[in-house]
């Protein structure tokens, strides 16, 4: 089952009282094409409080079946169709991290990238990573080329000082510092916390370098 957002949905209808889409915006799971699902045949399960209908995609003419769930209003309407497959890829949620302009361009290219145009996403992807490593130089010390760019930010932003940060914190003790105190029992939010900072120092420490001598030697065979 993959979730269909109420923004994709073009048309409401209403079958016993809850919200089913007459239409809706989505790639299809069959052939990946970004296309306008028309419903028909709603059906009003009323011991389950849900809708079903069927959908066939206006490209490759196949089959979707479409689940609207106990909602009394498109707000709160919960929708999922079935095949899942052909899933886009949901951008990351790092618009706090970012400048909005440079989360704009790492959204074109996800969106690039799901509408299957490969040229675009490519261009939208240089665009980006040169916004994200200017971004990291001083005013004065920007460079147009990329390679450039990385290799400056390598050269004069210390990116191991978070680690260093964390090591110091530790030491030190401080909030963070009680996070990792045994004794002390953590509640949900510290526990998420926590386990957010693991996750993004396993990306950082072992992800990003394997994936970037890993795409090394893909390009290598390649050339
Ligand atoms: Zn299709």
């Amino acid at each position: 089952m993959r979730q269909i957002f109420t923004k994709q949905v073009r048309k409401w209808a209403k079958v016993g009282g809850i919200s089913t889409p007459q239409s809706f915006s989505t790639w299809c799971p069959h052939c990946s094409e970004k296309v306008t699902f028309t419903c028909a045949n709603h059906l009003h399960d009323a011991k389950r409080a849900c809708v079903t209908s069927s959908a066939n995609c206006p490209g490759c003419s196949h089959h979707v079946g479409v689940w609207s769930l106990g909602a009394h209003g498109p707000e709160s309407a919960e929708v999922y169709i079935h095949p899942s497959n052909g899933e886009p890829r949901e951008p990351r949620n790092v618009s706090d991290s970012i400048s909005e302009p440079l989360y704009r361009s790492y959204t074109s290219t996800v969106d690039a990238y799901n509408s299957g145009n490969y040229v675009a996403t490519a261009v939208c992807c240089r665009r980006t990573l040169e916004g994200l490593f200017q971004g990291l130089l001083p005013e004065g010390k920007r460079v147009s080329n990329l390679a450039k760019a990385i290799s400056d930010v390598a050269d004069s932003v210390d990116l191991a000082e978070p680690i260093r940060n964390l090591a110091n914190v530790l030491r030190h003790g401080g909030n963070l510092g009680a996070h990792f105190d045994m004794e002390k029992e953590p509640d949900e939010a510290m526990a998420l916390q926590m386990l957010t900072l693991l996750e993004n120092l396993i990306e950082f420490l072992h992800v990003l370098p394997r994936e970037i001598s890993a795409l090394e030697q893909h390009l290598d065979r390649e050339s």
